[in-house]
């Protein structure tokens, strides 16, 4: 819930726009303001006061408490200039609530936070809990200094800048082709031992000379405070003083409990096996168990004080489970001789605690549970950029495209979009005709672990990467896909509303499909009276295809039938002609072009071009 708190008549107009823009999600505070903001404060998620930032900071000073708990909380002042985001910014959604205010009112959004000014992706961002010197360590990222990081596992992270890498000492994965200047100081360490004589010249004698000044610096540094460390990792370890640790949600709890077995009780055990093991509890990522618990107060209560979901399973499906401790007792009360264990292993995993029984004072044990380490899953997001304008890609492809690690893709489309990726982005791009070996990459990418993002012009999944990536992909892998507004639909925004009616689209690239296919499929279209877009309609080793295709189209449509040319839709030299069948000149068509033929109803109104939707209402009409 949002609480909007305001002090004066403006305050309250804009206060009164936003609650009915968002009635589900807001509440209005009235009554004295300091009293007011006490309220929500307690109350709310978050806040957006009316007031000027001055005022608020005042106020709420005496009621803050941390960074977890604490609410976000923007401020909007008199003249709704700007939405001020002012403390919460990452855990209390306050930068994002201040960007999602500003769609509402008139403001600007004010975001002071380093890491998204930065363009770093936050550690408090990633969803996953961090702990130690979140703050040190998140100030060398920004500052450019070396930050060694030590990874249990490769994590499908968003990418990191180049100064947050992996030490080359510890596990020697450091990419050879790295440039220098943007290297950890370890890897400086090794550049100056290798290379005690400058073998390579000017560029080399730089390198080791631009090694030596890094080193210096870091010995100051390391004197006063060791190195600084991003460790990732479900181990249970005492941070350095300049160590931050993120937790990966690796592991799943398997967990059985007698009927009204206590919450106490199966937490206790939970925690006492995690402790023991040397693992973190703010590792966990479920609790598993069978579907005969899934009601269980105990085990229930226990997921929800983890902040963890619980996931349940079939006893049969756990019956098939290969477990090193069955028993007699769950298989006659639930049907599966393990629980714990073979819930926690559905999927594969390593089973780092074995079954273990709680341990009740002067009582029989009522709780059992297990521990696996599951495997990292790689994420392959299969992207569509939109036609090319800027303002046709999505703000979810946006999103993905900023959030993954490695971004593979056709050397045109990746310029159509490298400003918007993080540095560090690994982008692997090819040329035309390499869609083979892009999606083995992409997939091979992901199941190496990485977040990967997959992308291609209009929809990723139109005569595009989805469809090969995809068959290549096993279910090891998390896919996601981001539709993109397509050539035909950016093509028909342009010629009016060609497509109101049924309509296909048709690929005349022969490369891959029979010409005796695509005809077939033309003829098709024709005979049904369906609206065609021809997508790839003519290229310099390919000129016949699209006169062919038009003719059998003319078979079944009045040579007046409207067709509509459009180059390079949405594009700065993108050109659109509304035609004829009769009179379309093929030599005007190529590779960045489709060609929208309409159906026997279409007609061209007002220089539009119009297929009838053939709603009763236009027909009684006219
Ligand atoms: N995945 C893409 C299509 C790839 S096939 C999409 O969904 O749009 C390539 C063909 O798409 C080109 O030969 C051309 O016919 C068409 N095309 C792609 N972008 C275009 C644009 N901006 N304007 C016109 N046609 C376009």
């Amino acid at each position: 819930m949002i609480g909007l708190i305001s002090a004066t008549a403006a305050g309250a107009v804009a206060r009164d726009r936003l609650a009915s823009a968002w009635p589900a999600r807001t509440r209005v505070y009235e009554g004295p303001v300091r009293e007011a903001v006490g309220r929500a404060f307690a109350e709310c998620d978050q806040l957006v006061c009316f007031l000027a930032t001055g005022a608020v900071v005042r106020l709420i000073a005496p009621l803050l408490k941390d960074k977890a708990s604490d609410p976000g909380v923007v401020c909007v002042d008199e003249a709704q200039r700007h939405a001020v985001s002012l403390i919460g910014g990452h855990g209390g959604g306050a930068n994002a609530l201040a960007l999602a205010v500003s769609d509402v009112l008139p403001c600007a959004p004010v975001v002071t936070t380093a890491t998204d000014a930065m363009d770093i992706p936050g550690l408090d961002t990633l969803g996953w809990p961090v702990e130690g010197a979140v703050a040190a360590v998140t100030r060398a990222a920004l500052d450019g200094s070396p930050v060694a990081l030590h990874a249990d596992a490769v994590w499908p992270l968003p990418a990191l800048p180049p100064n947050v890498a992996p030490d080359p000492v510890a596990d020697g994965t450091t990419d050879a082709g790295t440039d220098a200047a943007g290297r950890a100081a370890d890897d400086m360490i090794e550049a100056v031992a290798a290379a005690p004589v400058p073998v390579g010249g000017v560029a080399a004698a730089m390198a080791a000379t631009a090694a030596h000044t890094v080193l210096a610096d870091a010995a100051v540094g390391a004197a006063q405070a060791g190195p600084t460390v991003l460790r990732v990792t479900d181990l249970l370890v005492e941070p350095e003083a300049r160590e931050a640790v993120l937790r990966p949600p690796s592991l799943v709890v398997g967990v059985g409990a007698s009927r009204g077995a206590s919450v106490d009780e199966v937490l206790g055990l939970i925690e006492a096996a995690l402790a023991d093991a040397g693992l973190s509890a703010r590792s966990v990522a479920a609790l598993a168990t069978v579907d005969a618990k899934a009601d269980e107060a105990g085990i229930v209560e226990a997921a929800a004080r983890l902040g963890v979901p619980l996931r349940t399973y079939a006893a049969e499906e756990l019956a098939a489970v290969e477990v090193p401790n069955p028993s007699g007792a769950p298989l006659a009360a639930v049907g599966t001789p393990s629980v714990a264990e073979a819930a926690a292993l559905v999927g594969g995993g390593e089973l780092l605690v074995p079954k273990r029984k709680s341990a009740p004072e002067g009582r029989p044990a009522m709780a059992t549970c297990a521990v696996v380490r599951k495997q990292p899953r790689g994420r392959l997001a299969v992207v569509g950029l939109g036609p090319g304008a800027r303002d046709l890609l999505t703000p979810r492809a946006r999103t993905e495209i900023r959030r993954a690690s490695v971004l593979v893709g056709l050397d045109q489309y990746v310029d159509q979009i490298r400003d918007l990726l993080r540095p560090g982005t690994r982008v692997l791009e090819s040329g035309l005709g390499a869609e083979e070996e892009r999606a083995r990459t992409a997939v091979a990418e992901a199941r190496a672990g990485h977040a990967v993002a997959l992308i291609g012009s209009g929809d990723a999944g139109v005569y595009a990467m989805a469809s090969p990536a995809l068959a290549e992909a096993s279910d090891d892998i998390d896919v996601v896909g981001v539709p993109g507004v397509t050539a035909a639909l950016a093509a028909a925004a342009i010629l009016g509303a060609p497509l109101g009616h049924d309509h296909v689209s048709i690929s005349l690239s022969d490369l891959h499909t029979p010409w005796e296919v695509i005809e077939r499929r033309v003829r098709a279209a024709a005979e049904a009276d369906i609206v065609v877009t021809f997508y790839n309609p003519r290229s310099r080793g390919r000129d016949w295809q699209l006169p062919k295709a038009l003719s059998i189209l003319a078979e079944h449509r009045e040579p007046s039938t409207p067709v509509g040319v459009v180059r390079n839709a949405s594009r700065p030299d993108g050109t659109s002609r509304l035609t004829t069948l009769a009179g379309i000149d093929p030599t005007t068509v190529d590779m960045m072009t489709v060609v929208v033929v309409g159906n026997t109803a279409a007609r061209e109104i007002a220089g539009r071009m119009v297929t009838p939707r053939g709603y009763r209402w236009q027909t009684e009409g006219s």
